[in-house]
C-alpha cells in the first residue's frame, strides 16, 4: 500500500501558519496589509499582551461581502491576483491568499465586515472550525479580533519571545505601515495606552514625527535621485544623529518594505567619515522601479528581495546621500551637540524609558505643534507610500509615542489634523519643516560654494586641545586634533590619488613575510597596491621586499604604514581601490597628526581655521568625530538669564 496521503485543509493550513503568522507581529502586518488593501483610511490596532492575548484590527474599508466571507477563508483564496502574470505586476499587499486561513487556524477568530449595504455579517471560528456565521449589523468596514493566538499549538507559544520584543515588533511593523501609508491614520494602543497615532493627512514628515518624535524629524533631510532604471527619495538624518545599529536604516521597493543588506551597506557608504565608527543613521529611502527588475517572492513574509542592475542602485544611493551632505553646513549648535553627548537624548525621542522626561527643548518644540487645530485642514487622500521605519523591531521605538499622548488628545483624532502644516512649522513655511536647524541664519554663514565655515576670529586656546574663536554669531570651540586629522585626511587623500609621485629611495629597504595565501593575494594586487604608494618586489619564498616610498608618506611611519596598507587589502573580501585609498588617506591622517596636545599660537590657530576654511569637508574628522561646535550668541544670553 502506498504511503502517500494528502493533508487534510486543517493541518495545511496550520502548516502555513508556522510560515505566514509566525508570531502576533505577523498577525498584525497580515491583517493590516488587507486593511489597507480594502482601501481603509483609518486603521486603529488594539492589542493585549502584545497580540496573544488579543489582536483587534478595525478598519472602515470596503468590507466583504456576505457570499466572499466564507470564501476569505479557504486558502489560495484571494480577491487580487487572477493569473501568474499578475505576480509580476502586484501593487497590493496580500495575494497569496492565506493569510486569512492561516490566522485562523491558531486563534479564536471573531470577524464583523460590512461593504456598508445592507446588514453585514459576523463570523466566529476557532481552530480553523466555523462556530457561527451570521447576518449582524455593523457599519461599513472590518473588524476582526483574535483571542487566543497560538492556543492549540503550544510549541509555538513556548517560543514566542517575551511579551516586551513581541510588543516591539508589532510596534515596528505598525510603524513602517504607517510610514509607507501616510494617507491612512493609523491608532496603535496596547493594554489601553496609545503607542502611536498618525493622522493620514499623507505628509510622511508627520508620520516620521509621530514615531521618532519632532526633535529627531526636524534634523531628517529629504533626499532624491535619480538613474537609468531607479528613482530613489526619502529622508537621511543629520551626521550628528546617529544609532547604535542598523536597525533605523529602513529601505522599500514601490512602497513595500524591504530587506537588502547590500543596499543597506550602500547607504552607510554614502555616510562614510562623517558618522563615529560602531555609529549608524536614520534612513528611510524608497525605491521607484520597475517591479520586473526585483524578486519580492524570495521569502513568504516578501521582505528578502532579488534586486537586478544591483550595483547601479548601489552607487545611485552612495551618491546621493554623499551629496547631501555636501552642501549642507554640518556645525552642530553646542545646543543640539550637548543632547547627543546625554545619553537621555536617544530617550526623549524615541524614548527607551518611561521614566524619562523630554528636554526642554524637546518639550518646547511639541508645545508649538500643539496649539489647536484649525477646524478644516484639507486630509490629503493622494497614496504616498514611500518610506518605511526600521526592519528589526527594536522595543526602544516603543513609547517615543509618549510624545504623541501628549500632543494630540483628542476623540475624533482621525479627523483633526493636529500636525498640519500651517502651525507645524514655526515659521509657517511648508517646506523648510524637516530642515535641521543648521541653516544659516544660526549658523552665520551661507553654505557657499566657496566655504560652509564662516569666517571666525581666534580667541585663544584651552589644554593644548580646544580652540576657541568667534565672529558676530557667537562662539565656536574646534576640536584642534579633529580639524587636523581632516586636513591631513584630505590632503593625503589627494596625495593617494595622484597618478605620479615621485619616489624617496630608503636607506634601509623593509622586509615583510606573509603566509602562503596572503602572499598570494597580496601578489595578484600588486597594482592596486601601487596606486596608493606602496611598491613591493617578491623577496624569496611568501616574502616582499620595499625600497622606496612615495615623498609625501608621513615621516618615520613609512613601515608601519606600508605594513597597514596591507594589512587592509588582506581584510578586503573584494578589493576596491577607491575604498583602499579612502583608508589609506584616513591612516595616514592618523599618524601625521600630532598626537600630544600642542600650544599653538594665534597666528598658528588662525592659519588652522583658515585651512578648514578651504576644507572640502569641514565638520567632521575622518573618523567622523564632529570639528565645529557652535554656541549662538542666543544660546549664550540665554544660559546667562539674559533672554528668556
Ligand atoms: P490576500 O490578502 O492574500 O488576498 P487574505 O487571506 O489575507 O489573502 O485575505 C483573503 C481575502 O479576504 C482578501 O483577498 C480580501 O478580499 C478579503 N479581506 C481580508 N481582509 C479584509 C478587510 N479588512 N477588508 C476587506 N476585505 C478583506
Ligand atoms: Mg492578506
Amino acid at each position: 500500500m502506498g504511503k502517500i496521503i494528502q493533508l487534510d485543509d486543517a493541518l495545511s493550513n496550520k502548516i502555513a501558519a508556522g510560515e505566514v503568522v509566525e508570531r502576533p507581529a505577523s498577525v498584525v502586518k497580515e491583517l493590516v496589509e488587507n486593511s489597507i488593501d480594502a482601501g481603509s483610511t483609518v486603521i486603529e490596532i488594539e492589542v493585549e499582551e502584545a497580540g496573544l492575548a488579543k489582536i483587534r484590527i478595525t478598519d472602515n474599508g470596503n468590507g466583504i461581502e456576505e457570499e466572499d466571507v466564507l470564501l476569505a477563508f479557504q486558502r489560495h483564496a484571494t480577491s487580487k491576483i487572477k493569473n501568474e502574470n499578475d505576480l509580476f505586476r502586484i501593487r497590493t499587499l496580500g495575494f497569496r491568499g492565506e493569510a486569512l486561513p492561516s490566522v485562523a487556524s491558531v486563534s479564536r477568530l471573531e470577524m464583523k465586515t460590512s461593504t456598508g449595504e445592507g446588514a453585514g455579517n459576523r463570523l466566529v471560528i476557532e481552530g480553523g472550525k466555523v462556530e457561527t456565521f451570521e447576518k449582524a449589523s455593523s457599519r461599513r468596514g472590518t473588524d476582526i479580533t483574535i483571542t487566543d493566538l497560538f492556543f492549540n499549538t503550544p510549541a509555538r507559544l513556548k517560543y514566542m519571545k517575551t511579551i516586551h520584543t513581541e510588543l516591539g515588533n508589532i510596534t515596528d511593523v505598525v510603524n513602517r505601515l504607517a510610514l509607507s501609508h501616510p494617507e491612512v491614520a493609523f491608532r496603535l494602543i496596547h493594554n489601553e495606552r496609545k503607542l502611536l497615532q498618525t493622522n493620514g493627512n499623507g505628509d510622511v514628515r508627520q508620520v516620521l514625527a509621530s514615531i521618532y518624535g519632532l526633535g529627531i524629524a526636524k534634523q531628517l533631510v529629504p533626499i532624491s535621485g535619480t538613474s537609468l532604471d531607479y528613482k530613489i527619495n526619502g529622508f537621511a538624518s543629520m551626521p550628528e544623529v546617529t544609532r547604535a545599529s542598523r536597525n533605523y536604516i529602513s529601505t522599500m521597493i514601490n512602497g513595500r518594505f524591504i530587506k537588502n543588506y547590500p543596499l543597506a551597506k550602500a547607504i552607510q557608504e554614502g555616510y562614510h567619515t562623517l558618522l563615529p565608527i560602531g555609529r549608524f543613521p536614520i534612513v528611510l529611502l524608497n525605491i521607484e522601479m520597475d517591479p520586473l527588475l526585483v524578486d519580492v517572492n524570495v521569502h513568504p513574509s516578501k521582505m528578502e528581495v532579488r534586486i537586478s542592475k544591483e550595483a547601479e542602485l548601489n552607487e545611485l544611493v552612495t551618491t546621493t546621500i554623499k551629496e547631501v551632505f555636501k552642501s549642507k553646513i554640518l556645525i552642530p549648535t553646542a545646543y543640539t551637540a550637548v543632547k547627543k553627548d546625554a545619553p537621555k537624548e536617544e530617550q526623549t525621542s524615541l524614548v527607551l524609558d518611561e521614566g524619562t522626561r523630554p528636554s526642554p527643548s524637546t518639550e518646547r518644540k511639541e508645545l508649538e505643534w500643539n496649539q489647536p487645530a484649525p477646524a478644516a485642514t484639507a486630509i490629503v487622500q493622494e497614496r504616498r507610500p514611500w518610506l518605511e521605519t526600521s526592519v528589526e523591531a527594536t522595543i526602544s521605538k516603543l513609547p517615543g509615542q509618549s510624545v504623541i499622548e501628549e500632543t494630540v488628545v483628542t476623540d475624533t483624532w482621525y479627523e483633526t489634523n493636529p500636525f498640519s502644516e500651517s502651525q507645524a512649522m514655526s515659521d509657517g513655511s511648508t517646506t523648510t519643516s524637516v530642515e535641521p536647524n543648521f541653516d544659516s541664519s544660526e549658523t552665520g554663514c551661507a553654505a557657499s560654494s566657496e566655504s560652509r565655515v564662516p569666517r571666525l576670529y581666534p580667541i585663544g586656546q584651552m589644554h593644548g586641545t580646544y580652540i576657541f574663536a568667534q565672529n558676530e554669531n557667537g562662539l565656536y570651540i574646534i576640536d584642534q586634533h579633529a580639524a587636523q586629522e581632516r586636513l591631513k585626511y584630505e590632503y593625503f587623500r589627494e596625495k593617494v590619488g595622484q597618478v605620479q609621485s615621485e619616489l624617496q629611495e630608503m636607506l634601509v629597504p623593509i622586509t615583510f613575510e606573509y603566509s602562503t595565501d596572503e602572499f598570494l593575494k597580496i601578489n595578484e594586487h600588486q597594482a592596486e597596491l601601487e596606486k596608493v604608494g606602496v611598491f613591493l618586489e617578491e623577496f624569496g619564498l611568501n616574502s616582499f621586499i620595499v625600497r622606496s616610498h612615495p615623498q609625501w608618506f608621513p615621516k618615520g611611519e613609512e613601515k608601519q604604514i606600508i605594513e597597514d596598507m596591507i594589512e587592509q587589502l588582506l581584510l578586503m573580501k573584494k578589493v576596491d581601490i577607491k575604498k583602499l585609498r579612502e583608508e589609506a588617506a584616513i591612516m595616514m591622517s592618523c599618524k601625521a597628526s600630532i598626537k600630544a596636545n600642542r600650544h599653538l599660537r594665534n597666528d598658528e590657530i588662525q592659519a588652522l581655521l583658515d585651512d578648514l576654511r578651504k576644507a572640502s569637508d569641514p565638520f567632521t574628522c575622518p573618523h567622523g568625530r564632529p570639528i565645529i561646535v557652535h554656541y549662538s550668541v542666543y544660546e549664550m544670553e540665554k544660559m546667562f538669564k539674559r533672554v528668556m
